[in-house]
């Protein structure tokens, strides 16, 4: 019998939603959550189709899709409003890998590194990597500011309400600390 069977308590509860809808990958595959992001060139498009990109990653299956989300910008305030989502994955890929072939999603919808917080294209994060802990130079799982952003946490939780940020706990207890963050569901 598995350590998860023997001793429910070991189970993650961010595997599984309060829907009692599974999120728990197969053998082999790992769960990894993604925030979108854009504010340039029409960004629902270009967070629509890149939500479809993540469908066709190799190695991976699209498993759910937040609704779309109209934030403000952080940072730099002068630019457009952003909008955002969070997808689940489930990948074969090691996270380096899985980094890799999410950048390669940017460069295909032609994003911009032009300064920190700039203006783009299409951002996307890898936020979480099943329960793991990476701070390597250029990856750092779960993403270190993640807690403090209304446009993930609030998508986040909407796919996954139970979802546990390793080191941080709860993200849902997070909510709090992000309230004056402006953040507006859109429809689907
Ligand atoms: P940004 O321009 O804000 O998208 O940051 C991209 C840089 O952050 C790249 O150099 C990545 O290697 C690095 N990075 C570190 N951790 C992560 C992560 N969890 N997701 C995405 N980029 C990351």
């Amino acid at each position: 019998m598995s350590e998860r069977a023997d001793n429910p308590q070991l189970t993650p509860t961010w595997l599984t939603d309060v829907a009692g809808d599974d999120l728990t990958p197969p053998a082999g595959w790992h769960l990894a959550f993604v925030a979108l992001g854009a504010n340039l060139d029409d960004p629902q498009q270009q967070v629509r189709a890149a939500s479809d990109a993540l469908g066709e990653l190799s190695d991976s299956r699209l498993q759910r899709l937040s609704s779309l989300y109209r934030t403000a910008p952080v940072g730099v305030r002068a630019q457009p409003d952003f909008i955002n989502a969070v997808a689940a994955l489930h990948s074969r890929l090691p996270p380096e890998s899985l980094l890799e072939a999410l950048f390669a999603v940017e460069r295909q919808f032609g994003r911009r590194r032009e300064f920190h917080h700039a203006p783009r294209t299409l951002d996307l994060d890898l936020l979480l990597y099943d329960r793991q802990c990476i701070d390597s130079p250029r990856l750092c799982v779960p993403h270190p500011r993640m807690h403090l952003r209304a446009f993930v946490l609030v998508p986040l939780l909407e796919i996954a309400p139970g979802c546990l940020i390793p080191g941080r706990g709860p993200a849902a207890a997070w909510l709090p600390a992000v309230s004056g963050q402006a953040i507006q569901r859109l429809s689907r």
